[in-house]
């Protein structure tokens, strides 16, 4: 049987090096003290399926997850979406791998500040990188740093209680918002911009993001993309939500379907029916009760295609934004692969708000681990880092930031397979005992970082959800740092 880990005395094994024990004598000490350690850096959908994935595979293997943060679950508490709370029910099976007597949890550890990953590969057996992909994509023209101007990725973060981005404050003081990207982020922020607040306050969007939107202006967002409707990043679910939206009415232009009809026949099924939506959705004159409903929307939305950012346009002191100016496109093939090329006709588009939502990227956290900046990736192959053996890599870290939470745990399974693999076949040596959180607790304890663990965090939640239940939310999420971890202590 295992011996649960707070019981192992490590003075038991035999230090060599710093970072490397021989077994202790006894099989029950020997077994926690000699079972294979790994240590995952982020607790974010890769984190997790990779810890499931490596516990389920191997019944001594020992993982330990590291997370920046005081709370765990990554994108799936500070980017899905608050009106979507189907998709964060996997934070149940989180929670059962994060309970899971060989599963630790340490919060509020920064990687690459408060221990590098050259400790971390020194005290554990396997270090697997998944802290997903937390920089945005610029879009590189005059004026994007102006006031009124955010990143999707920014816009999200304050709406879900990134502490970081409770500054934000975006200004919604405006009629028409323009989002560039035409993804499932982008249709995200679009429908917070628009929905009825009397849907939000029931979801566990922020009280200060709920507050702002009661005193929203932004009655259009145009949702603007640099390729056609056949090229859209979206997918049906999240176009259907917009068509669906309450008070609102699309605003489509017929013109952008010429030719689409006669190649549909040709499309992949799932692109084939979200274009035949947004089809329908342009050009079908709506039934009688649609048109009724149409008439009384307050909010109006559209998709405006084949146009790219040339610069953002601001009023006379250069303080703020009061627009966007777009090149006009052609595409130039066709299908996925269709480029957009400017026809040298451009087109100004007043707007008071501007949400950039053209992707997000990874970014390297400590000079020792190899990183392709182009790409915006840690190069690997099937989740091994190149050149460096027993160093790992999975989720948004892994493939560049694509892709819903099915997609990233198929993607941390795999690597989680070449991690088991490479201990099976000795590529990576599991005979020689690693002190694994012993160590690495010491070097944090040194260096004034106390983790949060995850019964701490369980505080957290539980006061999140009573404080939520008061005001008919499924929680009312602490908003700083500082808070969750006076929470967590008590
Ligand atoms: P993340 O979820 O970003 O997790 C990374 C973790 O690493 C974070 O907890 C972070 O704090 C931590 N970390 C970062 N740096 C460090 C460090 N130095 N040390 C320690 N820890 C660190 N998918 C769906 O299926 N449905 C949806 O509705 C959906 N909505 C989305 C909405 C938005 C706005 C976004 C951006 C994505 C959405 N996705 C959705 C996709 C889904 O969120 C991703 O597929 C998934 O979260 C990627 O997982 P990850 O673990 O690679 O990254």
């Amino acid at each position: 049987a295992c011996v649960p880990r707070t019981a192992v005395n490590v003075t038991q094994g035999v230090a060599l090096k710093p970072g490397l024990f021989t077994c202790g004598n006894t099989v029950a000490d020997s077994f926690s003290i000699c079972s294979p350690k790994v240590c995952i850096v982020g607790s974010g959908p890769a984190g997790f399926y990779t810890a499931q994935h490596l516990i389920k595979a191997r019944q001594d293997v020992e993982v330990d997850i590291y997370e920046r943060l005081p709370v765990p679950f990554g994108l799936v508490r500070f980017g899905v979406a608050p009106d979507h709370p189907e998709v964060k029910n996997v934070i149940n099976t989180f929670t059962l791998t994060a309970r899971n007597s060989r599963c630790s949890f340490y919060g509020n550890v920064n990687v690459g500040k408060d221990v590098s990953i050259e400790e971390l590969q020194q005290a554990y057996h396997a270090v697997v990188l998944s802290y997903g992909a937390e920089g945005n994509r610029r879009m590189g023209v005059p004026g994007e740093d102006l006031a009124g101007v955010y990143s999707a990725k920014d816009f999200v973060g304050w709406y879900n209680g990134l502490p970081s981005c409770q500054e934000l404050s975006p200004d919604l003081n405006c009629e028409t918002a323009v989002i560039l990207g035409q993804g499932n982020v982008a249709l995200d922020v679009a429908r917070i911009l628009l929905a009825p607040t009397d849907i939000l306050k029931k979801t566990d969007i922020t009280q200060p993001a709920l507050e702002a939107l009661v005193q929203s202006q932004v009655r259009r967002v145009l949702i603007v993309g640099r390729r056609g409707p056949m090229q859209v990043a979206c997918t049906i679910k999240e176009f259907r939500e917009m068509v669906n939206l309450p008070d609102t009415r699309p605003e489509m232009m017929a013109d952008d379907f010429e030719g689409v009809k006669e190649a549909l026949k040709d499309l992949p099924r799932p692109r084939k029916r979200l274009t035949e939506l947004m089809m329908k959705t342009a050009l079908e004159i709506p039934s009688e009760k649609e048109q009724e409903r149409q008439s009384k929307a307050s909010r109006v939305w559209a998709f405006r295609f084949l146009r790219s950012p040339i610069e953002i346009l601001a009023n006379p002191d250069n303080s703020r934004t009061v627009g966007i100016r777009l090149a006009v496109n052609r595409l130039e093939g066709s299908g996925d692969g269709a480029r957009a090329v400017p026809t040298g006709e451009v087109e100004d588009v007043t707007c008071g708000l501007l949400i950039s939502s053209i992707g997000y990227k990874s970014l390297p956290i400590d000079p020792s681990v190899p990183f392709d900046s182009h790409k915006a990736i840690v190069p690997n192959n099937m989740g091994r880092v190149q050149h460096t053996a027993g160093l790992y890599c999975s989720g948004w870290l892994k493939t560049g930031p694509t892709g819903v939470i099915a997609t990233t745990m198929n993607n941390s399974f795999d690597t989680a397979r070449s991690v088991v693999e490479d201990m099976e076949s000795g590529t990576v040596d599991v005979s020689a005992a690693r002190p694994g959180s012993q160590s690495i607790s010491g070097l944090l304890e040194e260096r004034g970082v106390k983790p949060v663990t995850f019964s701490n965090w369980e505080k957290i939640d539980s006061l999140e959800m009573s404080r939520g239940e008061a005001s008919g939310k499924p929680r009312e999420k602490l908003l700083t740092v500082e808070e969750m971890l006076q929470v967590a202590r008590k």
